[in-house]
């Protein structure tokens, strides 16, 4: 598989999230103006479901920095685990995979994937820790890659999704690109391209079987030519 970063130049899907949506706020809050001043002289388009797409190169142009500023939006989300995500958990607490799977994770049904639990009050990262009004990741050495990647939600053939967020257009000299050399990445699009498969394998049906396979999957008892 080509290495993303090495593949055709890609433009940015930037997506605003009904996160970002406040009923009778416009979603231009503070942030998106100064990507706007930032990229306003390029054509840029809104959807009717409220994604915004940047004719950008990827390469080249979006800069981001965690900006710490927000009540991490982040981390509401649902973060999708990947074997490589519970191997690492695993080592990290001292546990074995399926403990992982048990303890902090959720199978979705739907999305045929693993995920991590939320808080079930505040529907927040379970690892999310509050001290104050600063807000830390109680894994950060071990976070799963969809954090690592975070802005970045989606990557494909000829776009990148991206999910707004305070940190957009801060922090000159990170771009976006740079994220995407994470080591990890690869791995990470190998893993995705097998949960696909097992999607489309198993149609709508979520049987026993595919339960299963998906599950020794995560149990990382699949070797890489099955990948
Ligand atoms: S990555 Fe973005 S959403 Fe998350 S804490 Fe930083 S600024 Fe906020
Ligand atoms: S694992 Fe850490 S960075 Fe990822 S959503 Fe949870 S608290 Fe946030």
């Amino acid at each position: 598989m080509e290495p993303y970063l090495e593949g055709p130049l890609r433009t940015i899907l930037l997506e605003l999230r009904c996160m970002d949506f406040l009923p009778g706020i416009p979603p231009i809050i503070k942030n998106l103006e100064r990507i706007y001043q930032l990229y306003g002289n390029r054509p840029v388009k809104i959807s009717p479901s409220g994604r915004i797409y940047f004719p950008l190169s990827l390469r080249e142009e979006l800069y981001f920095e965690c900006r710490r500023i927000c009540s991490p939006k982040c981390c509401s989300l649902v973060v999708p685990i990947y074997p490589s995500d519970a191997e690492r958990l695993a080592s990290y607490f001292g546990i074995s995979k399926k403990k992982v799977l048990v303890e902090f994770c959720r199978l979705n049904e739907e999305e045929k994937r693993f995920q991590l639990k939320q808080n079930p009050i505040n529907h927040r990262c379970i690892f999310l820790r509050r001290e104050g009004r600063i807000y830390s990741c109680m894994i950060h050495e071990a976070k799963p890659i969809a954090c690592k990647l975070f802005p970045i939600s989606g990557m494909h053939e000829d776009y990148v999704e991206i999910t707004y967020c305070d940190g957009l257009g801060y922090g000159e000299g990170r771009l976006i690109a740079s994220i995407l050399a994470n080591e990890e990445v690869e791995k990470f699009r190998r893993e995705e391209r097998f949960i696909q498969k097992i999607r489309e394998g198993f149609g709508n049906e979520f049987s026993f079987r595919a339960r299963k396979v998906l599950r020794e999957f995560y149990l990382g008892n699949y070797h890489s030519k099955e990948l």
